[in-house]
């Protein structure tokens, strides 16, 4: 079973090599890595990135272990993970990087990547035709330990899990998601909303009387209506 922590430490903005360049990012898929160092966890490889010795430019959005993931970059940011430039539709410009480490109990660490990536494609209301392998961008062998000799059995393995943990999201709807969403209106917080499949619902109500206007409701038509 999963069981893991998620935690913002953002790495500063001018960090060495330019690892948080702070290109703003709208992501439209998520590259999956392995850190290709089997003894550092999530702490180790977030630690790497402010390390004075520490000169290469690579970095990443999340890193995920056994016990935790946490999250060194924004993710409305771009990272330097992909291998393959800084054009406008590269990996580098366009996707959020996600380091599986290799440390520890590596079966309970592939079940929280799957719980999160789950998670973050059913917030975003997205399938697992979103996902990427670092191969797929640079021909790098990443996520190394789901090459398999080239037949990459693992990551379809990997994929059709986050498949299988997304039907069951789906299933679950709103609660296993997020029960209820803050929703702000011209500058008030009006009633809670709730999250399904990618979608803020909130009583119209509750946004149309926040800019002073008023809602009709005819029963027999099944009509709302909003007029000043
Ligand atoms: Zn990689």
């Amino acid at each position: 079973m999963s069981n893991f922590t998620y935690r913002k430490d953002h790495i500063p903005k001018g960090t060495a090599c330019n690892r948080r360049p702070g290109f703003a990012m709208k992501p439209t898929t998520i590259t999956i890595h392995n850190t290709a160092n089997e003894k550092s966890s999530a702490a180790n490889e977030r630690a790497w990135l402010t390390n004075p010795s520490n000169k290469v430019q690579a970095s990443y959005h999340i890193v995920i272990d056994e016990r935790e993931a946490i999250e060194c970059i924004p993710l409305n940011e771009n990272a330097w993970h992909a291998g393959d430039g800084s054009g406008s539709t590269s990996g580098n410009r366009t996707s959020i990087g996600i380091e599986i480490c290799e440390s520890g109990n590596y079966t309970k660490t592939i079940d929280n990547a799957v719980m999160l990536v789950a998670q973050m494609l059913m917030e975003r209301g997205w399938g697992v035709d979103r996902l990427r392998r670092h191969w797929d961008w640079s021909g790098k062998i990443c996520p190394r330990l789901m090459y398999d000799g080239g037949t990459w059995s693992k990551w379809y393995a990997f994929k059709a899990a986050v498949q299988g943990r997304l039907n069951e999201l789906k299933k679950e709807g709103v609660a296993s998601v997020s029960d209820k969403v803050t929703v702000k209106a011209y500058g008030k917080q009006i009633k809670d909303g709730k999250l399904i499949d990618g979608t803020v619902y909130v009583p119209l109500r509750a946004v149309a009387e926040a800019r002073g206007d008023q809602v009709s409701w005819d029963n027999n038509t099944k009509t709302a209506t909003i007029y000043k």
